[in-house]
């Protein structure tokens, strides 16, 4: 299900990645943090009152001269307001109001988008007066903050989940397989939407009758329904969304909110760089199918182990998804393009299976009695039932004496025992623990 999306704005210093950081750690946990995902993280999901959301962290960006200053917020909150379904707008008290904090307001203001304004740096409880002068921003109460002291981020999360749109209306039919390409700029992603919409038998097709069918171009092949998520997003050659990682990142974040599938391209020409990390971790974060899609690889110089060469640099590169496939194309050549849809259809399937519990509660009992749960001080995990209870991606909740006994490596062992069984091929699965 898609999540709204959540954007944080203002000027640098003010606070945004603390705040960022506060919500980030207030969230209900069932999602692991597992290592190889480690980074600066600018995007996170939390949910508060039930209401879950992902959130951004638009900031971070180093200024001093005061003319690029006002380039890059304008900058920034003009993609908030594309892209964003609330937008979360910090100001620093101690610094007062500031031109730039204006200049933001301005283009908030104008964009109809709900905002909640936040002022932080308010570190003592008792003197409130700073909080007055941000009231002329017109953009209503403000809500009084210290993000180092952990204060008013419960009263902003409240006032940010009323802004929260309702459930968006699911616009395709269970049946359609929603893709969305996703990958930093000029690796083929817009080439690979033309080729795959050029591609013999391919009808591209007109199901949705909505808004969003202005973005998305829903296709059909072999009787298969599919959409390609935001295709005028890909196709847009807009250089404000490629300046720099954030940008991209955020119109990409949206696409995958709304697929099933994550097509992640890389470019074969020049490798694997971090920022390919970055997408694929959003991905595997929001618990999307997935799959590399390795593209011009009719520019690379081949032997026979160059595949092979890059499928482990791959593995190595992304630890965290060793479940995802590989295809290695050409969007130029059309090479090996007809290999991919059967390989999403293949995922997607896989995304939304369930196994049934007296099958799991079968494989754990095995895989408990090969390897026992480790004690810790004397005390060891028991896992009583297990049971999935959600698809895309599959979730299991194990009922356990204890759930502080559960180790990650131990569900890692129960992952691939349950993998063995069924593959779950391009999907991530997670686990959460509950005392019985
Ligand atoms: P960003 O650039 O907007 O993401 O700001 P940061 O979160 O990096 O914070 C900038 C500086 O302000 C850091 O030195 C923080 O420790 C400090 N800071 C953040 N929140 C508060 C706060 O509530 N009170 C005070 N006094 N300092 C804060
Ligand atoms: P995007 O920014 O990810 O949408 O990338 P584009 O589709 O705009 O492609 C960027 C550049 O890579 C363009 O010059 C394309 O012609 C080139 N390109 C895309 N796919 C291939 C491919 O399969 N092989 C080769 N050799 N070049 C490609």
């Amino acid at each position: 299900m898609a999540r709204p999306i959540v954007a944080i704005v203002g000027r640098p210093n003010v606070g945004k990645s603390t705040i960022f950081n506060r919500i980030i750690g207030e969230r209900l946990a069932i999602v692991e943090d597992r290592p190889g995902v480690t980074r600066d993280r600018i995007y996170g999901t939390a949910e508060w009152n039930g209401k879950p959301f992902s959130i951004i962290d638009t900031g971070g960006i180093e200024i001093f001269d005061e003319d690029e200053l006002l380039k890059q917020v304008r900058m920034q909150a003009e993609l908030a307001v594309e892209e964003a379904d609330v937008i979360l707008f910090i100001a620093d008290a101690k610094a007062g109001l500031t031109p730039a904090d204006e200049t933001i307001a301005q283009l908030l203001f104008r964009s109809n988008k709900p905002i909640v304004l936040g002022v932080n740096k308010m570190d003592n409880p008792a003197s409130t007066d700073e909080i007055y002068e941000f009231y002329s921003l017109g953009l209503g109460d403000p809500v009084a903050l210290s993000g180092t002291h952990g204060i008013g981020v419960g009263d902003l999360l409240d006032e940010l989940v009323k802004r929260l749109p309702e459930k968006p209306e699911e616009l395709y039919g269970e049946e359609v397989i929603k893709i969305a390409l996703i990958g930093r700029p000029n690796v083929g992603k817009s080439s690979l939407v033309n080729a795959l919409l050029g591609e013999e038998r391919v009808i591209v097709s007109d199901i949705a009758g909505t808004t969003r069918d202005a973005i998305d171009t829903p296709f059909e092949k072999d009787g298969q329904q599919y959409v390609l998520i935001d295709t005028a997003g890909i196709r847009k050659r807009g250089k404000v969304y490629e300046a720099t990682e954030k940008f991209s990142v955020m119109r990409s974040m949206q696409a995958i909110e709304r697929a099933d599938v994550a097509l992640i391209v890389i470019n074969g020409e020049e490798g694997i760089i971090e920022q390919d990390k970055h997408i694929a971790g959003y991905a595997h974060e929001a618990g999307r199918a997935a799959i590399f899609v390795v593209n011009k690889w009719d520019a690379v110089e081949k032997d026979d182990k160059t595949m092979q060469r890059f499928t482990e640099s791959i593995r190595d590169h992304f630890l965290f998804m060793p479940y995802a496939p590989i295809v290695y194309v050409s969007a130029t050549t059309k090479q090996r393009l007809h290999k991919l849809l059967p390989v999403v259809q293949n995922v997607a399937e896989q995304h939304s299976m369930r196994v049934p519990t007296n099958v799991l509660n079968d494989i754990v009992a095995d895989a408990v009695a090969v390897n026992p749960p480790p004690t810790d001080k004397g005390r060891r995990l028991r896992i009583n039932y297990i049971t999935q209870v959600a698809v895309k991606p599959p979730t299991f909740i194990l009922f356990v004496n204890d759930p502080e006994l559960m180790h990650f490596s131990y569900e890692r062992y129960l992952e691939n025992r349950i993998r063995t069984a069924f593959p779950f091929e391009g999907t991530p699965v997670r686990f959460a623990t509950k005392r019985k």
